[in-house]
């Protein structure tokens, strides 16, 4: 079946290898099922997203001879459209504000460690350890008047009691990376995330509500992307649930790391595919750095 595909950078750093595994695949796969590839600037924090870096993103797909469609989708143009999915999980009593710094939430984690061993997620962060979810609704509406900056979290417990049976049994169909196309239904579990953010203080969205919004908008049948994403499917099709959105396919990809085989990230200068075409490298010699064959 055709399928549609989207590989979704952030403009906060360059390209490095990873993104080229990932970009490849999805343009691979999309063509393979005469599918479509559409291309998603992340770009909703915007301390660290940077225009020249969009334009290098382009620059760099360009020259690796992936093609997508236009227009591209920029996460910054659609707050909006987040604003209006978490109004819908605000009108199902799913959402609360939470006021703690990070220096608090430190605090509030260590104090809890002292207890016993405070959960991580599947990401080996903390789970969020305070109480902001019992505030009344006086006290709530006090601090947003006083303009203490707040994110809103998802009452976790809730939107599971919600989904009922549905919740319990959310899964996802993975892929992986393998060509025969084996798939495995795998089970979410969403608890292990705790009241994940939704809107950050800065960002009237967060990272997992515009990419589950995203991905319905424009269509997308097919996610394809790394496996340091893997577990945060649990939260999308949490959310996908909830917002009444169809769950797309997925597969994880391996992840390219550096000689140190330590997983390359925005810093990683030489992986950088800016760097590799100015020392002389083709797309092909790209291909096969990471594992694809030179596509002939
Ligand atoms: N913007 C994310 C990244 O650059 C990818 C998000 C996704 O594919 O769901 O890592």
């Amino acid at each position: 079946m055709a399928g549609v595909f989207r590989f979704a950078p952030s403009p906060n750093g360059l390209l490095h290898l990873g993104h080229a595994l990932s970009a490849l695949l999805n343009a691979d796969l999309a063509e393979r099922s005469c599918g479509r590839l559409l291309l998603r600037i992340e770009d909703i924090d915007r301390t660290r997203c940077r225009p020249e870096l969009e334009a290098a993103i382009f620059s760099d797909l360009g020259w690796l001879g992936t093609a997508w469609e236009t227009p591209v989708r920029r996460q910054s143009e659609h707050f909006s459209d987040y604003r209006q999915a978490l109004q819908k999980l605000d009108a199902m009593g799913l959402v609360y504000p939470s006021f703690e710094s990070r220096a608090e939430i430190a605090r509030l984690v260590f104090a809890r460690d002292t207890e016993g061993d405070w959960p991580r997620d599947p990401d080996g962060t903390p789970l969020y350890p305070g109480d902001a979810k019992s505030l009344s609704r006086a006290e709530r509406e006090a601090r947003i008047a006083s303009g203490a900056p707040y994110a809103l979290r998802l009452d976790m417990a809730a939107a599971l009691a919600r989904l009922g049976e549905t919740g319990k049994t959310l899964s996802w169909r993975e892929r992986g990376e393998a060509e025969d196309d084996t798939v495995s239904e795998v089970p979410a579990n969403p608890a292990a995330w705790g009241d994940v953010v939704l809107a950050r203080k800065d960002v009237p969205t967060s990272y997992h509500l515009a990419v589950v919004v995203d991905d319905a908008a424009q269509g997308v049948t097919e996610v394809v992307r790394g496996r340091d994403l893997f577990h945060a499917t649990s939260v999308h099709r949490l959310l996908q649930a909830l917002l009444g959105l169809p769950a797309p396919n997925y597969r994880h990809h391996r992840l390219i790391s550096d000689a140190d085989g330590k997983k390359l990230s925005k810093s990683t200068g030489a992986t950088a595919l800016r760097a590799l075409r100015e020392a002389g490298a083709t797309p092909a010699d790209i291909r096969r750095r990471v594992g694809l064959g030179d596509g002939s």
